[in-house]
């Protein structure tokens, strides 16, 4: 049990078939807070990956749950939902401990997220339909959408419950079963979750859940009993996951990096721009696929513009994530800070300036992975802190003299995922955002998601829409039935 936190969860096994079994080797999963074991983890081999297809299998072949009414399927999402709304403190918590990240996000926004994710899902249990079709007048022929089936998930770190509810929802929805791999950094608010699945009742198989790292996930990748694969993840594991899934032919959706441009004009409301800019780019220490990690400021405004946004961004100090109070939590890893460090060294040798934070810090005179908000000024667009994803606390800003200018500019990346727009001019902000290529634009405002609005990327970030009905057309075939009548 983990002994720094009053979770009920057990770390040291894996869900298959509806039972927590055991398995062979073992790693530990850190606090990234203290630098401490949290808990030793299953490290899946490929045998274990081989006995939850095999589960998940029999569960979609034989068992009760593609057959059951979808009615009751929902309300089994639903009582889901439910369980993880009245577990909130305790998965929030385990969170926060696995990744890191403030009490306040994992609590007040991630996990009630995970909620309405899975009620949206449960809802959609009942509204998955095929359509009757006119051919000839000697047919009746129509269309059924059917589960794909066996359903590997693999997910990242940054929003560990969050990302799952984003692909369990639809593909439990939509009739599939599912072998779920968390991050080998935070497993433990999934295995919380996998105990909940089962008091809500869903029957062995339906959801397995086996925690490792890539060996897990090449397992899953290449398993010929799985179906579909749907990743998120760096768009370098996306790439290698493409290839690993062609020779099975497996359905893929990728929701991979991003370096999302944030275009502040002149004639905004340069405040709430300063606002929506910290968010954008610190919430969640940045480790945020859709963070706006590229600000663009129109000259007139610069240097105004960035002594607000130092002002504030310095306000937001790294603090215990456990305190309620805190709004910038522990880089996830040891690795991955070193990382960010890596970049922030990067961003100084190319000659760009650095205007806030750009240190590792220690909390409370501990060994926790904590970096300060970060923020570069006088970037050029092809500098490597411009062009690469870093997933960390580390704004990058430049200035533009025009619109044609910053467009080109913001779609000069390799990425596609998210783009935000701030201006008074409605006109314009249509137009920018129109032109900008991104799966989600926002306009006066960052980082907004709501179940019932699709997301996803183009270019590098990937592709498949996930969340709102996008999201049932990949956990979901199209049978084509001619019924002669003739
Ligand atoms: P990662 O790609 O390193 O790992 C993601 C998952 O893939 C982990 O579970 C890992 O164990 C597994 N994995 C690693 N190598 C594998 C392989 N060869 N085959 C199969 N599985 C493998 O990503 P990460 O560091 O956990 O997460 C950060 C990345 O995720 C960032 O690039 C971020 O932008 C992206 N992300 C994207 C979105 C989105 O919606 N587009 C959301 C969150 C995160």
């Amino acid at each position: 049990m983990i002994t720094a936190s009053k979770a009920k969860v057990e770390p040291g096994r894996l869900l298959i078939d509806g039972q927590w079994v055991e398995g062979g080797k073992t790693f530990d999963t850190i606090n990234p807070a203290t630098g401490q074991v949290l808990a030793p983890v299953v490290e899946a081999s490929a045998q274990d990956v081989d006995r939850a297809v095999e589960a998940a299998r029999r569960a979609f072949e034989a068992g009760p749950w593609p057959r059951m009414p979808a009615s009751e399927r929902g309300r089994m999402i639903w009582r889901l939902a439910d369980l993880v709304e009245q577990n909130i403190d305790e998965l929030a918590e385990l969170e926060t401990l696995d990744n890191g990240k403030p009490i306040f996000e994992s609590r007040q926004v991630d996990l009630p997220m995970v909620v309405d994710v899975l009620r949206y899902y449960a809802g959609w249990a009942t509204k998955i339909h095929g359509e009757t079709v006119n051919t000839f007048d000697t047919a009746f022929t129509y269309t059924q959408r059917e589960p794909v089936g066996v359903v590997g998930l693999i997910l990242p770190w940054n929003f560990p419950l969050l990302l799952a509810s984003w692909k369990l929802g639809p593909a439990l929805a939509c009739r599939n079963t599912v072998v779920l791999k968390p991050a080998e950094q935070t497993p433990l608010s999934t295995l919380r979750f996998g105990v909940l699945a089962l008091e809500a009742g869903l029957p062995p198989g339906v959801l397995n859940i086996v925690t490792g790292g890539p060996e897990t996930g090449r397992a899953i990748v290449r398993h010929p009993g799985i179906d579909k694969i749907a990743f998120t993840g760096s768009t370098a594991v996306g790439k290698q996951i493409m290839r690993g899934a062609a020779d099975t032919l497996k359905r893929l959706t990728l929701e991979l990096g991003g370096k999302s441009p944030n275009i502040v004009f002149a004639d905004s409301d340069l405040d709430s721009a300063v606002r929506g800019a910290v968010n954008g780019i610190f919430y969640g220490k940045g480790e945020v696929c859709n963070a706006g990690s590229r600000l663009f400021v129109e000259r007139q405004v610069r240097d105004q513009f960035l002594d607000k946004l130092v002002v504030r961004a310095q306000k937001l100090q790294p603090g215990d994530p456990l305190d309620p109070k805190t709004r910038m939590g522990a880089i996830v890893s040891q690795e991955q800070m070193n990382t960010v460090l890596g970049y922030i060294d990067a961003g100084k040798k190319e000659g760009a300036q650095l205007i806030a934070g750009g240190k590792r810090v220690s909390v409370d005179g501990g060994n926790g992975f904590f970096i300060e908000p970060t923020i570069f000024g006088g970037v050029r667009n092809d500098m490597k802190i411009a062009q690469e994803e870093i997933f960390g606390p580390v704004l990058a800003t430049l200035s533009f003299d025009d619109v044609d200018q910053v467009v080109e500019l913001a779609n000069r990346s390799p990425y596609g995922l998210a783009a935000a727009v701030w201006t008074r001019d409605i006109k314009k902000a249509y137009q920018v955002s129109r032109r900008l290529r991104a799966g989600t634009v926002w306009i006066n405002t960052y980082g907004l998601m709501d179940a019932s609005l699709p997301f996803g990327g183009c270019k590098s970030s990937g592709f498949g829409r996930e969340l709102w009905q996008a999201a049932l057309e990949h956990y979901t075939e199209i049978k084509t039935v001619w019924l002669n009548l003739g």
